[in-house]
């Protein structure tokens, strides 16, 4: 069976911007039989996460997540459906989900290796599976439950950076639903700042491509921050740590802005914000979502709820077609998407 895979073609380098052109779409032949413990699945829907940037080195700077590999199939987070099954716990018609989903049409992969989903949990938006009630929404809940000390009542603000995207829309709307009094979002673009605050029950969001940071968070946070959910490092987090109350918290998401750059993760601070952080008491855990996945299925329950009743918008941008799969990691990186990026590769 003929079906069609991305490879990666070359690297960017440690310190290069990814192009569509580091991706190469080829066609590849399936074996016509499933060996015993084998399933062929039908893909339905890619993810593509900043995580990736990392993947597209030679090393990833990471301990849990390997390089990939030149003219090899790229693979990432997936939701498919199985069209065969010599595997005894999959069969014919299952919803399955994988982190290492190989980004082709339709593959033969290890039952074992498929993690098989209800798609009454997502009231059929499979997609969401990837996203809001996936690992993007994992990483918003636990990060705030675990790192942010929200509490109910104490007239909190939270700050959330790289907020119109998949963790960070979701990650606001935890903020105000567990007690925060605002939640103020920074993002790229007045289209995002208008999703955020009309679809997403922000307070209010700063378009950090053209408003001046320091002086909107002044007067969109008369009470200083107490909880910040950093995205994107860099010049836009000292800022908003410059702006910390005594003893609030940091959660220490990512760093999409240093992406691009060969610089260790997390990148390292400036001894004047160090200086910050130490004289106000401020904490700034790093949190990773990998290692709390012993919560991970009362969160999924949790958010499945939440979205099921309304209390979480989720905002998604979706392309189609394997052929895209480049362009939107690309166009992902840079800021084209609103919410969690999906590339739909078959109905
Ligand atoms: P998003 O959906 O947020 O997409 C990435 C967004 O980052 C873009 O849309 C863009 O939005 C923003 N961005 C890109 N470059 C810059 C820049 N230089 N400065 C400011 N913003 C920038 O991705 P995710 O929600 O999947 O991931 C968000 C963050 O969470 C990433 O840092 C990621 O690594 C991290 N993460 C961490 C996990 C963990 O376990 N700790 C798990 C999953 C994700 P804009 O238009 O606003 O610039």
């Amino acid at each position: 069976m003929l079906v069609q895979r991305v490879v990666l073609n070359s690297r960017p380098g440690n310190n290069g911007v990814p192009v569509p052109a580091h991706f190469r779409l080829e066609e590849t032949t399936l074996a016509p039989d499933l060996e015993d413990g084998e399933v062929l699945v039908r893909t339905l829907c890619l993810s593509v996460d900043p995580y990736m940037r990392c993947r597209m080195n030679e090393d990833t700077g990471v301990g849990y997540v390997t390089p990939w590999q030149l003219s090899e199939c790229v693979d990432g987070g997936g939701v498919g459906v199985v069209e065969s099954s010599r595997c005894s716990a999959c069969s014919e018609g299952d919803v399955v989900t994988s982190f290492n989903w190989p980004w082709q049409t339709k593959a033969v992969m290890k039952g074992s290796a498929l993690q098989k989903v209800d798609p009454q949990v997502v009231d059929g938006h499979l997609s969401y599976f990837l996203g809001a009630v996936g690992i993007t929404g994992l990483t918003a809940l636990l990060g705030v439950r675990e790192k942010g000390n929200v509490t109910k009542g104490a007239n909190q603000t939270m700050v959330v950076s790289g907020a119109a995207g998949a963790c960070g829309s979701v990650a606001g709307q935890i903020g105000r639903l567990d007690g925060c009094v605002r939640a103020v979002g920074i993002c790229g673009s007045e289209e995002k700042c208008r999703a955020l605050v009309d679809d997403c029950g922000f307070s209010a969001a700063i378009n950090y491509r053209k408003e001046d940071i320091p002086a909107k968070l002044q007067e969109l946070c008369p009470d200083g921050i107490d909880v910040y959910f950093d995205n994107v490092g860099g010049g836009i987090s000292d800022t908003v740590i410059a702006q910390m109350n005594n003893n609030s918290h940091v959660i220490l998401c990512g760093q999409i802005s240093q992406y691009n750059k060969d610089v260790p993760y997390p990148p390292p601070l400036s001894e004047e914000i160090q200086e910050t952080l130490r004289r106000n008491n401020i904490t700034r855990e790093r949190f990773t979502v990998l290692n709390y996945m012993n919560k991970a299925d009362a969160a999924l329950c949790e958010l499945s709820q939440l979205v099921k009743s309304g209390h979480i918008n989720v905002l998604e941008t979706v392309v189609e077609g394997i052929e895209k799969m480049g362009d939107a990691f690309c166009s992902m990186m840079k800021g084209g998407n609103i919410g969690k990026q999906i590339i739909k590769i078959s109905e």
